[in-house]
């Protein structure tokens, strides 16, 4: 049997998947944005800060007034914080300002009042100034029309302080993509429910709900089905009354004799394979009523891995979520590997940046893989690894 490489397998979810990046926006006040992702680039309607003013409370001068310091200045006049117009300052003279009020025409430096003495209607000012200190010229942290934040940008509160300064009162966002996820197997239960001869929880269900909701998607519907087509049908056509733009299923497409996802969907021209990888082999795609369908086997660690290696990445660029972060370490003992396949061991990382396994390659091993905070990543033409040779991790 010839496997399909991953990366292939990769870019085949990727065109299956790539009508999702032409995401519905909608444009939500700046307190319903956070979290939320910016449908565009957002430019500031107004400069930052919008016009010139002052970084201290003190005193607006002409830097030339006081080139030959220490000299006293007679105080024309308060321009408090809340002030319109500035005005303008008479040569020879000095104005009280307030921080963040408006320097006046004229002057181009203030001099902060600890640095001054006060004596009924004069300021003292003990040392020259150069032009523009405590000067916050407008537009000195953004000009009118530029940038304020690019598409794609995962909204925080930095980013809402942003726009709130820039004078907007709502942005537009990406509206999530819509999941849904069919747990197939005659044997699964409710997790929680007593378990029958034979019977084991839907393990599935819950790890994907969970990973579609921390890789920003949202969870429309959620479902199990028993090893029935026409059960499985009607799953699908529940999720996609329930708006779901995006199918996944679990199990059910490998080579045994109830394949309830198989027969449903190779009618339909599903495109089934198995991949150069363990655990994770068997896969398939397929579109359901126009929908993209991503099937993805039955075994817990290879349905995670699956999701996290075909799915997470697009969902998380959606929804501007940054990749797991991937690093080199050096194997803490020897590994064996399969010739010819991509395999993803669970690591643990150790400190020297050691890395071990943690169990063994087992696609049923979902407590082991609890047990990890890596995946170690051998390739296809790795079969042996010494103790101290360097891998790719990247971290759970
Ligand atoms: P399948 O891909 O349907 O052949 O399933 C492969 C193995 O994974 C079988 O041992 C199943 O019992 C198990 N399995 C399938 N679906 C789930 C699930 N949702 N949760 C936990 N284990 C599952
Ligand atoms: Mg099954």
């Amino acid at each position: 049997m010839v496997r399909t490489p991953v990366p292939a397998h990769r870019a085949r979810v990727d065109t299956l998947l790539a009508p999702l990046r032409a995401r519905p926006t909608e444009t939500v006040p700046l307190l319903d944005a956070l979290g939320r992702v910016t449908a565009h680039e957002v430019v500031s309607p107004i400069a930052l800060p919008p016009f010139r003013n002052s970084q201290m409370d003190g005193f607006a001068v002409r830097a030339a007034d006081v080139a030959a310091a220490p000299v006293a200045l007679p105080i024309a006049r308060e321009i408090p914080a809340a002030a319109g117009e500035p005005g303008e300052l008479k040569a020879g003279t000095a104005i009280r300002i307030m921080t963040g009020a408006a320097v006046p025409a004229g002057a181009d430096a203030v001099v902060p009042i600890e640095d001054t003495e006060v004596d009924g209607g004069t300021v003292s000012i003990m040392r020259p100034r150069a032009a523009g200190e405590y000067v916050r010229e407008a537009g000195s942290d953004l000009a009118t029309g530029a940038a304020l934040l690019p598409a794609g940008q995962r909204l925080a509160s930095r980013h809402l302080a942003a726009l709130a300064a820039a004078g907007l009162a709502a942005v537009a966002v990406r509206t999530p993509v819509a999941v849904a996820i069919i747990s197939t197997g005659s044997e699964l239960v409710e997790p929680g429910e007593p378990l029958g001869p034979g019977q084991i929880p839907d393990a599935n269900g819950v790890a994907l709900v969970a990973a579609l909701r921390a890789a920003g998607a949202e969870v429309v519907a959620q479902g199990r089905v028993f090893d029935e087509s026409a059960e499985l049908a009607v799953a699908f056509d529940r999720a996609i009354s329930a708006g779901a733009e995006l199918l996944l299923t679990s199990g059910g497409i490998s080579m045994g004799d109830h394949e309830v996802v198989r027969e449903l969907l190779e009618p339909l021209g599903a495109h089934v394979d198995v991949l150069a990888m363990q655990p994770g082999g068997p896969q398939a795609l397929a579109t359901y009523r126009g929908i993209p369908v991503v099937c993805f086997p039955g075994n817990p660690v290879s349905s995670q891995l699956s999701f996290e290696l075909f799915v997470a990445p697009l969902l998380r660029e959606l929804a501007g979520l940054p990749a797991p972060r991937r690093e080199s370490r050096v194997l803490d003992a020897a590994v064996l590997s399969i010739p010819g396949r991509r395999q993803f061991l669970r690591g643990r990382r150790l400190d020297g940046n050691r890395v071990a396994t943690v169990s063994g390659p087992g696609s049923h091993l979902v407590a082991a893989l609890a047990a990890s905070d890596v995946i170690i990543e051998i390739p296809e033409d790795s079969v042996e690894l010494a103790a101290g040779e360097s891998v790719e991790t990247w971290e759970l």
